[in-house]
């Protein structure tokens, strides 16, 4: 794969089909009125409205494509994000290198460049309930009804499922003392993890960086553990960012006291397997210690030890203990809780189950939902046809789909169109090292129907003289987030 193919993969290379933005203007003339508690309610009118909830990758794209889909301006786009500025997750993990190259900055976006762009609204407000029998979103300030519903709120953690006999106060002591690090909210996550970092380096460096990857099964008692199957935002994320912190250790000198240990109930990585066994192997053989069928059973944060169910010789379970020093808990994750809230048909994560090859949902179709809450029915791998798999919770998936449920929404509105999803790409990129130079491993999966509309899949992971890490998927990773955060944000 070359540099540009990163750029096409990410749907660029199309934006010259769409219609340009248009320039700010006057918004549907609705009529207000404020309730008792001084809401304002703002009604339908004559112009089509479509309300987004979440202002990420996929919010925001299907914002923008809805717009550069409607020349004439005849559909009123509002975008309700809870927060004032996104902090992107992917690419994030490289701020735990500690390199200069990555700052907090070059992760945060804000939303003013997409208002001047496009006659977007962007309204800053925490969506707490949706009607859909009346088609209205209520926001602490407002109650705003919709002709079209878009639901793009990204996902939530599931400390509750995973760790039934935690309180409240446990689950409030695991976001702080070992965030999970993949929810966007501000960056906090990460700006946590990295003081621990950095508060572990002054007090000598020495010992085990604990990242636990979100489990594949829960500890019910002695004698079994259960299989369960959450949902996983960007599955490789776990094993990057253990490369990133084995890259902060070389560059702090730290090889020999400190290491990073990868505590997986899985038997191997849970993506990428080869290729991130090939680069613990090469790039970081005693920095990252990689332990497989890990089971968890609870966390002792005042002690910070590990509690796990081990086997001795006479393959008899027993509780074992292990010290740490950092801990990333990656907690189980489901969709967040406004799918459910919106009455829609669900999998076994609260994800929203869509239609067939629709981006809506099973159970009503004036509500899309796009990005980490969507759930596809299965498809097919072309070349292992026995071989069933999904689409990925990813921002290039929620990047492509946005744009398609942008173009998909203006046909249904301008054109009386219902069109069905077609073909689609989703690639997942990881940055394995920073310096002395960048190097990535990625992989590019494919998305299509066949004439019953069955979803096909095809997987192709890059490498480069027998490596799965090199520089043009590092190289790439770099060019590939700058395109997709500049276009998501208006950057250019
Ligand atoms: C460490 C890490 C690395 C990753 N690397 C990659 C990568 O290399 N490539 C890749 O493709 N993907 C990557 N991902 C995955 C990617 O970040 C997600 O898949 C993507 O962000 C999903 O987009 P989304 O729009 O569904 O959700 P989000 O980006 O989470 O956006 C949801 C938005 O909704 C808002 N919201 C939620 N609830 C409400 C509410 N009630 N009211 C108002 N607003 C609300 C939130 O504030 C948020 O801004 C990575 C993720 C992590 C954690």
């Amino acid at each position: 794969m070359q540099r540009r193919d990163f750029l096409h993969l990410s749907g660029l290379a199309t934006l010259g089909t769409f219609a340009s933005g248009c320039g700010l203007q006057k918004t549907n003339e609705v009529p207000e009125k404020k309730d008792a508690n001084l809401k304002t309610q703002r009604k339908r009118a004559e112009k089509k409205r479509v309300v987004i909830v979440g202002g990420g990758f996929g919010g925001m794209n299907t914002a923008t494509s809805i717009k550069q889909n409607d020349p004439e301006n005849r559909i009123e786009v509002v975008l309700i994000e809870k927060n004032t500025h996104y902090f992107t997750c992917p690419m994030s993990n490289t701020l735990l290198s500690g390199s200069k190259q990555f700052q907090k900055d070059d992760f945060l976006f804000y939303y003013w460049d997409v208002q001047k762009k496009y006659d977007i609204e962007v309204l800053h407000a925490e969506v707490i309930a949706i009607d859909r029998e009346s088609q209205s979103v209520e926001t602490l300030r407002e109650n705003i009804e919709y002709d079209y519903l878009v639901l793009a709120p990204g996902i939530e953690y599931d400390y509750k499922t995973e760790f039934s006999h935690w309180d409240e106060a446990k689950i409030r002591r695991a976001s702080l003392e070992a965030p999970g690090g993949l929810i966007s909210d501000g960056g906090v996550e990460h700006a946590n993890l990295l003081a621990q970092l950095e508060e572990f380096k002054d007090a000598g460096g020495e010992g085990e960086i604990v990242i636990i990857p979100q489990r594949t099964k829960i500890y019910k008692n002695l004698q079994e553990s259960v299989e369960y199957k959450s949902l996983v935002r960007c599955a490789p994320a776990s094993y990057e960012r253990a490369c990133m912190i084995g890259d902060w250790i070389k560059r702090n000198g730290l090889e020999g006291k400190a290491k990073v240990v990868l505590l997986d109930s899985a038997s191997a990585p849970q993506a990428k397997a080869p290729a991130f066994l090939q680069t613990f192997s090469d790039l970081y053989k005693d920095v990252i210690e990689y332990v497989g069928g890990f089971d968890l059973i609870d966390v002792d944060f005042d002690t910070k030890e590990i509690l796990f169910r081990d086997m001795d010789d006479d393959l008899e379970y027993f509780i074992a203990k292990r010290k740490y020093s950092v801990l990333n808990l990656i907690p189980l994750q489901k969709a967040s809780s406004l799918i459910e809230m919106a009455g829609l048909k669900t999998n076994s994560w609260g994800g929203a189950l869509l239609a067939k090859q629709k981006l809506y949902s099973m159970s009503d179709n004036r509500v899309y939902v796009i990005g980490d809450s969507a759930v596809f029915e299965k498809g097919y791998y072309k070349d292992k046809p026995k071989k069933r798999g999904g689409v990925p919770a990813a921002a290039q998936t929620a990047y492509n789909l946005g744009k398609e449920a942008g173009y998909m929404i203006a046909q249904r509105i301008l054109e009386g169109k219902d069109l069905p999803l077609g073909k689609f790409a989703a690639g997942c990129f990881s940055m394995v090292q920073v310096d002395p130079s960048k190097l990535g491993i990625s992989i590019n999966k494919k998305f299509s129907y066949n004439k019953k509309g069955e979803m096909l899949i095809s997987e192709e992971v890059e490498q480069v003289n027998k490596k799965y890490y090199h520089t043009i998927a590092g190289e790439g990773i770099v060019d590939w987030f700058g395109g997709v955060t500049g276009d998501t944000f208006a950057k250019f």
